[in-house]
């Protein structure tokens, strides 16, 4: 390793060593001063020459190896070589590691696209042209104007409302359907005003054989529904026919009444079956009614009183929210109703129920409480599963089907409200359905 001490030390020695040759020549010659400044301007011409080489070096061959020269000039001259060589090879590690990043993502199945600050196309792989039609000449577009759909700018303009991605039907191609999931990452405090300052990578993917798959659950049980719907009704109608006869023998009262009771419950099942399968499908009956709440509530309280007549709880209805809803009214009755005909079913008898229309900030939200049997917590995210009931017993001996909370899942979702559950084992439930702001009118 050099030395930059030493070597301006040596430098310093070469320079008195010539000025000692020019001195002795100068003493002999009888002309002292003008052998040192000669010998002075040798020294400086040659120290420019070097800085000269160097200079020649950095402007015209910096990738040759450097001029060799000693002394301190040289010193630095090894310096700047050796953080150039660095530079070099970290240069070309980066180049290298973004090469294998780039080919390893062009060999994804699944479109990457890198969508900037200002929501214009950046980047994308090769997957990206063939599931979204991108073409080379897309580059610098606004994403918005290749993926044209309303879902998708709802999407970009509000991801958090959608945590697990879109699917959209391709316009690629025919019958097939996408998933989008973006990332925002990124973020700049001094962004131009107006851009959100997040970049966003985007991934796409084929869902059309899940899509079938899905859409074959759900055709097969709406049909298996519907077929059953028939014979039911038929068996049903003949068991009270035959319950109805003056000539009945009194034997078969009993088994004749589980029948009748049985078949409600089949008829139950199958109505709840087909309910949801039209909620799943979108089929909807106007999703852009004023639902008038105050009315609708003072409506299902009536009912839900008729309903409590057999438990003798003390229901109370508190409307605190000059609130409307914009929706589906008779699928909100039905999520509402459900709600307070569980609240009722799963109370010991002589419970206090409140029911409730809230306002909270920019949001409203629908209540139910009782002070019932309560639910475990390691239940709570599965009770909107279809047929998940903690205690079977108890759900068929109040009539249930197990489907009631996920028609009301359903529905909720098809309005954009969320539902919270809160409950303490033996101390009582709250049922709450939370609405935003865009679902809700003066
Ligand atoms: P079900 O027809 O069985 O009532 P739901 O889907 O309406 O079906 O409810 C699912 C399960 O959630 C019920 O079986 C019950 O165990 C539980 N549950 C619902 N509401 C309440 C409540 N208010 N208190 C306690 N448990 C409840």
């Amino acid at each position: 390793m050099r030395n930059l001490l030493t070597d301006l030390i040596k430098d310093l020695r070469l320079c008195l060593f010539l000025l000692l040759i020019a001195a002795i020549v100068g003493v002999l010659i009888g002309a002292l001063w003008p052998c040192l400044v000669v010998a002075l301007v040798i020294f400086i011409t040659w120290q420019f020459y070097n800085l000269y080489r160097v200079y020649y070096w950095i402007r015209f061959y910096p990738q040759r190896n450097p001029p060799e020269i000693n002394g301190a000039l040289g010193d630095i001259l090894f310096l700047l070589y050796r953080y150039q060589r660095q530079e070099k090879q970290a240069k070309a590690e980066l180049i290298n590691t973004i090469y294998r990043a780039q080919s390893s993502v062009s060999a994804l199945q699944e479109a990457v696209v890198l969508i900037n600050h200002q929501q214009h196309l950046e980047w994308w792989n090769p997957a990206a042209e063939e599931l979204l039609g991108l073409q080379s000449n897309d580059r610098g577009r606004p994403v918005l104007n290749i993926i044209r759909h309303p879902d998708f700018t709802d999407y970009l303009e509000n991801p958090q409302h959608y945590p697990h991605g879109i699917k959209l039907a391709s316009w690629v191609k025919a019958q097939h359907f996408i998933q989008c999931e973006m990332t925002q990452f990124g973020g700049n405090q001094d962004g131009v005003a107006g851009y959100s300052q997040h970049e966003y990578l985007l991934i796409v993917y084929d869902v059309t054989p899940l899509h079938r798959l899905e859409q074959m659950r759900k055709d097969f049980v709406a049909n298996v529904s519907h077929e059953l719907r028939t014979p039911l009704t038929v068996l049903s109608g003949y068991v009270e026919m035959l319950s109805d006869q003056d000539d009945f023998n009194p034997r078969w009262q009993r088994g004749f009444a589980q029948m009748q009771q049985q078949t409600q419950r089949m008829t139950a099942i199958i109505d709840d079956l087909l309910l949801l399968s039209r909620l799943e499908n979108e089929e909807l009956g106007n999703k852009d009614q004023r639902i008038d709440v105050a009315s609708l509530l003072q409506q299902l309280f009536t009912d839900a009183q008729a309903y409590n007549l057999d438990y003798g709880h003390t229901l109370t209805l508190d409307i605190n929210s000059p609130f409307n809803v914009r929706g589906s009214a008779h699928e909100i009755a039905s999520a509402f109703s459900n709600l307070m005909t569980n609240a009722i079913k799963y109370t010991p008898k002589g419970g206090k129920i409140h029911i409730g229309w809230q306002q909270q900030g920019e949001q409203a939200y629908f209540y139910v409480q009782d002070n019932g049997i309560g639910i475990e917590a390691q239940h709570i995210p599965r009770l909107t599963e279809r047929f998940y009931r903690i205690d079977s017993a108890r759900s068929r001996d109040t009539g249930g089907t197990g489907l009631g909370l996920a028609i009301v899942k359903h529905v909720l979702a098809q309005h954009g409200a969320q539902l919270e559950i809160s409950s303490i084992v033996n101390q009582g439930s709250t049922f709450k359905v939370i609405f935003n702001q865009a679902q809700l009118i003066e």
